[in-house]
């Protein structure tokens, strides 16, 4: 294969892979990202909130240790909380950020590789064994879809559904309100916007299953407790949300 590897190195030498946070030249042992940028992220740290999944120290202390009782990111009190649990995989600081944006908004499919691996290796360390039927990504509307070309959620999706082998499920929870973007929103604004924005296709095939639900960013939860809620009022028993990372 010297003719294909020739022009590996003639593409490499003209369009060298960079660092998709500081765009500085990748080592051949690099991948994504530079060591220093890979430094920046930081696992969710244990325990974490047994709501939504924020790590310990964004939590309020008392008498020394954190009260999760108190989570400032946890779904409003006032409202019903439809998924089971949340979990995430690392903290929304600048790094993940940019990450995030980079699959969403430029392209950069190798993202999505990444974000998943670090996922899978969550779940290694901090889910119970719980038999997951199957994965399913937090649906775009279909407009926004067209508009961006693809979800960055079922991207991520199809990549842990390749580590962990439970199959991906993408035709059955549909969003059927074209929302406004979440981050131009507050909190309460949220709640609202993507309230009942989600519907079941085939209820008859989520009955009694245990779902995996997968989306980018956790912020406020509300996109994700209002997908949750279309899922568990279909029938679905079991609704734990998992995104890679977590304002
Ligand atoms: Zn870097
Ligand atoms: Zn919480």
């Amino acid at each position: 294969m010297i003719i294909a590897e020739t022009v590996e190195a003639v593409l490499s030498f003209f369009f060298p892979a960079r660092c998709a946070v500081c765009n500085e030249r990748l080592k051949e042992s690099e991948e994504l990202l530079c060591d220093v940028c890979r430094q920046e992220i930081r696992w969710i740290d244990l325990p974490d909130c047994p709501v939504c999944g924020a790590g310990a120290s964004k939590m309020p202390r008392s008498r020394g240790k954190p009260d999760f009782s108190h989570c400032p990111t946890c779904p409003s009190r006032k409202r019903p909380v439809y998924f089971d649990r949340c979990f995430s995989a690392v903290y929304y600081n600048d790094t993940a950020a940019e990450i995030v944006k980079n699959l969403k908004f430029n392209r950069l499919f190798s993202a999505s590789t990444f974000m998943a691996r670090l996922m899978f290796i969550r779940m290694q360390e901090n889910f119970s064994p719980i038999k997951f039927d199957c994965i399913i990504p937090v649906p775009l509307h279909p407009r926004r879809q067209r508009l961006r070309g693809y979800n960055q959620a079922e991207l991520i999706a199809e990549e842990l559904s390749r580590l962990i082998h439970i199959p991906l499920a993408t035709e059955l929870l549909l969003r059927t309100r074209f929302t406004k973007k979440q981050t131009e929103l507050t909190p309460e604004d949220r709640y609202f916007n993507v309230n009942d924005a989600f519907a079941v296709r085939e209820p008859e095939l989520l009955n009694d299953k245990k779902v995996l639900l997968i989306d980018d960013v956790y912020t406020t939860g509300s996109t994700l407790n209002s997908a949750a809620k279309a899922l568990k009022l279909a029938g679905a028993k079991t609704v734990i949300a998992f995104t890679f990372a977590h304002s």
